[in-house]
């Protein structure tokens, strides 16, 4: 073991060139979705073809950033970088645009989290990124941070 291991870093999502300017803008605190110009279908994670139609007028258009748990986890077993976060949830979300997003929902009690709750995206630093994760909406405690 070396003393000098720096802490497990948390991880980051990794660009394809499909993805890379949705992370790109993500980096920026700006949540986007593709949307096919050909058929107006709205999906994630991002693609060249639009996988309803397959047409290649894909365009990032802003997201509302507004969604509602379909399905969630909790996890009790911490990946490293995670150690002292848990139990937390990792849920599905589904935007308010349609596509479904699989994210980590934070500043809640875990217990709480419950499938059709409101939540909204906040975008977490991991140095020079950001990761895109949820918080619970309303629940008396607006605007948090
Ligand atoms: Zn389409």
């Amino acid at each position: 073991m070396s003393q000098s291991s720096p802490e497990p870093a948390m991880p980051v999502s990794r660009p394809t060139p499909d993805t890379a300017e949705w992370f790109e803008r993500i980096d920026r605190e700006e949540l986007t979705v593709p949307r096919c110009g050909t058929c107006g279908h709205h999906f994630l994670y991002p693609r060249m073809c639009c996988p309803r139609c397959g047409s290649r007028e894909v365009a990032l258009v802003p997201a509302s950033g507004r969604g509602t748990i379909a399905s969630f986890v909790l996890n009790n077993r911490p990946p490293p970088g995670f150690e002292g976060q848990t139990p937390y949830a990792i849920a599905l979300v589904d935007l308010e645009e349609g596509p479904r997003m699989m994210a980590q929902v934070r500043g809640v009690d875990p217990a709480e989290v419950t499938v059709d709750l409101p939540v909204r995206a906040v975008f977490e630093p991991r140095g020079e990124r950001r990761v895109v994760q949820f918080e619970v909406v309303g629940n008396g405690q607006e605007e948090s941070s």
